[in-house]
C-alpha cells in the first residue's frame, strides 16, 4: 500500500471500500459525525468479535488512521473477527469544539472541574469536554458499538510520545498490565501514567470503568503534533509488533 497521501475522508472511504471489495474486511457504518460524515468500523475475520483498534480521535493525529489502514491490508489473523474504527474528525476537536477524548463518561465531572481550573470554558480546538458526557454523535457512536460487540480488548491509538497508558483508577483486570508490558517490549514504547488533565473522560478511561476489561491507549510516534507523513515508513514497524502483542 502505498501511505505516501494525506488521509482526508475521501481518500480514507477509497481505501476502506477499496479493501471491502477486495475482501480484505467487511464495513459497518457505525455513525454520523457531527458534520453528517460516515464513521466507519472494518470486520476483518470471521467468527465473535475480539479486540477493537480505534484511530483518528485528534484530527491531527493522522498517522493512526495510517496505522490502521496498514494494519487492515495485511489481513492478520484471519481466523478472529477484528473491528477497526477510523473515525473521521478532522481536528483536535469536532466541529462544534468539543474534544471527543474528554467526552466519555469516565468520572467526567471530575475532568470537567479541571478543564474550568485550566480555564477551558467554552468550546476550543482541544480539550474542551462538552457541556455533558456523550453529548457528540462520534461518542456515543463509539459507545453504542462497544455495547453492540462485547470486544474482549480495546487499543486506541493517539499520537505522539511512544508511550502505553493501560490503567484507569485502578479499573484495569489483573492481566491488564502484563499485556501492556508485552506490548511496551514489542515496540520500545513506554508504559506509563496520565498526566492529571488527561486523566478521564478518554475511550478507553470509559472501555475500562464500564467493562472492566483490557483498553489501552497508545501515542504512537515522536515530536510535534501534526506529525509529517515521512516519520509513518520509521514509526510504522513499532507499532505493528505492538500492534501483534496487543492481539496475542
Ligand atoms: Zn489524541
Amino acid at each position: 500500500m502505498d501511505y505516501n497521501f494525506y488521509p482526508d475522508y475521501q481518500n480514507q472511504c477509497k481505501i476502506l471500500r477499496g479493501l471491502a471489495a477486495d475482501n480484505k474486511l467487511r464495513l459497518l457504518n457505525i455513525g454520523k459525525s457531527l458534520c453528517g460524515r460516515t464513521i466507519y468500523a472494518a470486520k476483518i475475520g470471521h467468527g465473535n468479535p475480539f479486540a477493537l483498534i480505534a484511530g483518528g480521535f485528534h484530527g491531527t493525529e493522522y498517522l493512526t488512521e495510517i496505522a490502521i489502514n496498514g494494519f487492515s491490508s495485511v489481513g492478520c489473523c484471519a481466523d478472529t473477527a477484528r473491528r477497526i474504527c477510523p473515525d473521521k474528525n478532522r481536528w483536535k476537536a469536532n466541529a462544534r469544539g468539543v474534544d471527543i477524548n474528554h467526552n466519555f463518561n469516565a468520572c467526567w465531572r471530575e475532568v470537567k472541574r479541571r478543564e474550568l481550573d485550566a480555564g477551558i470554558t467554552k468550546p476550543a480546538c482541544t480539550r474542551f469536554g462538552g457541556l455533558r458526557p456523550e453529548s457528540e454523535p462520534e461518542t456515543r457512536a463509539m459507545v453504542r458499538m462497544c455495547r453492540r460487540f462485547p470486544f474482549e480488548r480495546v487499543l486506541a491509538l493517539h499520537s505522539q510520545g511512544r508511550e502505553i497508558y493501560w490503567n484507569f483508577k485502578n479499573c484495569a483486570p489483573k492481566n491488564g498490565y502484563e499485556l501492556a508490558k508485552k506490548m511496551s517490549l514489542a515496540s520500545g514504547y513506554e508504559l506509563t501514567e496520565p498526566e492529571t488533565i488527561a486523566d478521564g473522560g478518554g475511550f478507553k478511561d470509559w472501555f475500562l470503568k464500564e467493562f472492566r476489561r483490557e483498553g489501552f491507549t497508545a501515542e504512537i510516534g515522536l515530536g510535534e503534533n501534526p506529525l509529517p507523513l515521512s516519520d509513518f515508513e520509521a514509526e510504522y514497524p513499532l507499532v505493528k509488533k505492538m500492534i501483534d502483542a496487543f492481539l496475542g
